[in-house]
């Protein structure tokens, strides 16, 4: 008998991420009093809140009347947090933003999701660069669009701009970038960007519709030794932004974000209304109360010091040990080379010695792990010896 239950959706939810598997063991070890393992399976920052995101709580419950922070706020946000958010962006990148061209969303991953099933029409393609953020996939077949993989350039993770026009076919509405990359830490050179702007607008031309670049950016404040994250949409003229407060503030169980629409974007108006439809039926809408605390927030730094002393640690340990890894400039993750070439098993490996690592299939790509190092200084130094332990069981690279 049919029982009505969606299979996509039975699918999703079954079958978890590999991140929240390894995640869920750990929380479990942990629930046991365990304290022999090392967990470095999700990006959960272990950096507290900066102090000012406290303060900003404690002073908005003593200013704002009921109605104006616990009441429903619009469905794209409050009309002042709107216009800071959109003030930040034309001080730092000059790109003419309105309050009302911003919407703010349960987190990037509400952005992605409300502006995916506004921009796109079932069958259509939507294009990913391997690796990739694996809840994309889950984004993209919900509105049953078809997630295709296009590889980034082997060791650099740079953009292969020549591959992506090459997947380019007449049923593609849409290509996501992230930068700096989640699991590499790439950032995406300006050249590969004008490069991908004119592949863009040639084929929108070509085949006679928008293909819109949709750019997630909840890492663009961390960036290490200099390097700057290019402002994606000032390549393409039909870029829609999003942009996560989770990774900067510490702040990913608040669950706030934005989508912003420039004002280059082809009818930016319909666009901004569209993505308002999607936020409304996906109920992506995020709270009242932390918008206000983000209206005073917006411009704290991200502790771009204490991932790069993060990085350096772990980078370097992994490094003398044998372990080849990427030396991520953005976010705050390395990108393993496994010592086998099944990324499931060395990860199993690797959890017999304590180590949660994600395996990278799931990112779309074989023979890596995926490490977060947004966590405390003592678990990136003791795991080192376990580190050691796994490359002296396996005899280092086995292929
Ligand atoms: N996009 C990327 C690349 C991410 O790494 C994440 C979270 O880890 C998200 C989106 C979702 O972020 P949020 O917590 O803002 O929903």
């Amino acid at each position: 008998m049919s029982d009505g239950i969606n299979s996509i959706m039975y699918e999703f939810g079954a079958g978890k991420s590999a991140i929240r598997t390894v995640f869920e063991e750990t929380t479990k070890l942990r629930k046991q009093g365990r304290t022999d393992f090392w967990d470095f399976s999700i990006g959960n920052p272990e950096v507290p809140a900066p102090p000012e995101v406290n303060e900003a709580i404690v002073d908005c419950v003593n200013t704002y009347a009921q109605l104006d922070m616990h009441g429903y706020p619009p469905n794209n946000g409050w009309d002042e947090t709107r216009a800071k958010v959109a003030s930040c962006l034309n001080r730092d990148f000059g790109t003419g933003a309105t309050a009302e061209s911003v919407i703010m969303t349960g987190g990037a991953a509400g952005a992605l999701t409300a502006t995916i099933a506004s921009l796109t029409t079932p069958g259509e393609e939507v294009i990913v660069i391997t690796p990739y953020f694996a809840e994309y996939r889950m984004y993209i077949q919900s509105w049953h669009c078809r997630c295709v993989e296009v590889p980034s350039i082997p060791d650099t993770f740079q953009l292969d701009v020549d591959a992506i026009e090459r997947a380019i076919t007449p049923a593609t509405r849409m290509v996501i970038v992230n930068s700096p990359c989640n699991p590499t830490g790439a950032v995406y050179s300006p050249g590969s960007l004008l490069a991908l702007g004119d592949v863009l607008r040639r084929k929108s031309a070509e085949y006679d519709r928008t293909i819109y670049l949709l750019s997630d950016e909840p890492y663009r404040q961390i960036c290490y030794d200099g390097v700057v994250n290019p402002w994606v949409a000032g390549y393409y003229e039909n870029t829609i932004v999003v942009y996560s407060f989770s990774k900067a503030l510490s702040i990913p169980g608040e669950r706030i974000g934005y989508a912003y629409v420039p004002p280059t974007v082809k009818d930016q108006e319909r666009v901004i209304a569209a993505i308002m439809g999607g936020q409304r039926a996906c109920n992506t809408i995020t709270n009242g109360l932390f918008q206000r605390v983000i209206e005073r927030c917006v411009d704290l730094p991200a502790p771009v010091e204490e991932y790069a002393r993060k990085r350096r640690i772990i980078h370097g340990g992994l490094g003398r040990i044998g372990y080849r890894t990427t030396r991520p400039d953005g976010a705050f993750y390395l990108w393993i080379r496994a010592l086998e070439p099944d990324d499931h098993a060395f990860c199993r490996r690797a959890a017999k010695f304590g180590l949660y690592l994600v395996e990278s299939t799931d990112f779309g790509t074989s023979g890596y792990a995926r490490l977060s190092y947004a966590v405390d200084d003592w678990v990136l130094t003791s795991s080192l010896p376990a580190f050691k332990a796994l490359w002296e069981d396996y005899g280092g690279y086995t292929w």
